[in-house]
C-alpha cells in the first residue's frame, strides 16, 4: 500500500479528513485538481466560525497550513478511476499514475464542468485548470487562455489580465451571461482578445499544454498557450466511483450519517454527498467525520478517543 488513507478533493471536506486522519498518524495524502476547491470562489466569507470575515481563498489556504504542517502529501492531478482491490483501493490519475491505499475518501464536491475534448483531462492540473484563483499566478507573463462566457470565466479574465503577458477569453457565442459590467471591464483591457463563436477542440502539449486549437465555423486554428482555464460552471459527477457507491436522483453519492458508502472502506463527505445545506463548515464537519472512521476502518473498530483526552 502506498497509503492508508487517499482522499480525493482539496476542499474544505477533503483538507479537514486529512487533518483528522493525519493527527492519528495515518500516511495520507489528498489528490486534487486544484486547492480550495469552490470556496476560493468566494471573495468574502463571513459565516466561518472562528474567523473574521476573509476571502474563501485565504480560509483555504490557511487549511492547506493546517494539513501540512500535519504532515499530509498533496498530489496534484485529476481522479479517473477509482477500483476496489482484493484488500484496499486503487486510484488513478489522468496522467495514468495510480496509488494504492487502505481506505479512500471521496471529496470531490461538485465538479468543474468540462469540455470533453482531447488533451483536457491529460494536461489537467498541467496546465489546464478550472480555477484562476488557485493557479492564476503561476502564469505570470505567459499567454493563456479562458474558456466561458458567464461571470466566472469574465471574472477569471479580468484577475489573469493582471498577471500574464495576453490572455485569449474564448466563448461558443457572441453573447455572455455576465454581467454587462464585467463584460465592458475585460472590453477595456489591452491584453484580453475576444475569440467567439468558436468552439474549443482539442488542447496540445508535450508534457505541459503549448496551445489550444478553436473552430471558428469550418475554420480551425491553434492559440499558444500555456495555460487554459476552463470556467464553465460545475455540476454533481460522481462517475469515477459510480460501481462502489449509491446516488440519488440529482446524482449526490448516499451516505449515512457516518459518511459511509456502500462499499466498507470507502467514504464520501461534502456537497458531493446526499448532506443538505452546501457550506464550508458543513463540508469541513462531514470531512472530519469520515477521517475518524477511516481510522475506525483501519484500526479494525477501535474506538476513536476524542482529542482532549489525548
Ligand atoms: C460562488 C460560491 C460562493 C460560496 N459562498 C459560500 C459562503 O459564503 N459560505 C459557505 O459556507 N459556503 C459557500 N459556498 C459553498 C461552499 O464553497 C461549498 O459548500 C464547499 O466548498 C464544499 O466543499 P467540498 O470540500 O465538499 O467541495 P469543493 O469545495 O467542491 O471541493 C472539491 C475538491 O475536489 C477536487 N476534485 C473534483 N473532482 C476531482 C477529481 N476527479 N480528481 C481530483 N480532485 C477532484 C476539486 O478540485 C476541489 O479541490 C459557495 C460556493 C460558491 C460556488
Amino acid at each position: 500500500m502506498d497509503y492508508d488513507v487517499l482522499v480525493i478533493g482539496a476542499g474544505a471536506a477533503g483538507m479537514t479528513a486529512a487533518m483528522y486522519t493525519c493527527r492519528k498518524k495515518l500516511k495520507t495524502a489528498i489528490i486534487s485538481i486544484d486547492m480550495g476547491g469552490q470556496t476560493n470562489l468566494t471573495s468574502h466569507i463571513e459565516n466561518y466560525p472562528g474567523t473574521e470575515p476573509q476571502s474563501g481563498y485565504e480560509l483555504m489556504k490557511a487549511f492547506k497550513t493546517n494539513c501540512e504542517g500535519l504532515g499530509c502529501e498533496f498530489i496534484n492531478g485529476k481522479v479517473v478511476k477509482v477500483e476496489k482491490l482484493t484488500e484496499g483501493f486503487k486510484v488513478t490519475l489522468a496522467h495514468e499514475v495510480s496509488y494504492k491505499a487502505k481506505t479512500v475518501i471521496a471529496c470531490f464536491g461538485k465538479v468543474p464542468r468540462s469540455l470533453g475534448i482531447p488533451g483536457e483531462e491529460k494536461f489537467t492540473g498541467r496546465g489546464v485548470s478550472s480555477s484562476v484563483v488557485s493557479d492564476g499566478q503561476k502564469y505570470k507573463d505567459k499567454t493563456v487562455a479562458i474558456i466561458g462566457g458567464g461571470n466566472s470565466a469574465f471574472e477569471g479574465a479580468i484577475d489573469l489580465a493582471d498577471i500574464a503577458k495576453n490572455v485569449y477569453l474564448v466563448h461558443r457565442r457572441k453573447e455572455f451571461n455576465a454581467d454587462e459590467v464585467s463584460v465592458e471591464k475585460v472590453k477595456n483591457l489591452d491584453n484580453v482578445e475576444m475569440i467567439l463563436d468558436a468552439m474549443p477542440a482539442a488542447i496540445k502539449g508535450k508534457g505541459h499544454v503549448t496551445g489550444i486549437v478553436v473552430k471558428q465555423g469550418e475554420e480551425e486554428k491553434e492559440l499558444q498557450v500555456e495555460g487554459v482555464f476552463i470556467e464553465i460552471g460545475f455540476l454533481n459527477d460522481p462517475a469515477i466511483i459510480k460501481n462502489l457507491v449509491e446516488v440519488n436522483d440529482k446524482k449526490e453519492i448516499v451516505i449515512n450519517d457516518r459518511c459511509e458508502t456502500k462499499t466498507p472502506g470507502l467514504y464520501c463527505a461534502g456537497d458531493a454527498t446526499i448532506v443538505p445545506f452546501k457550506q464550508t463548515v458543513i463540508s469541513a464537519g462531514e470531512g472530519a467525520k469520515a477521517g475518524l472512521e477511516a481510522y475506525c476502518f483501519i484500526t479494525s473498530g477501535k474506538g476513536v478517543t476524542i482529542d482532549w483526552t489525548h
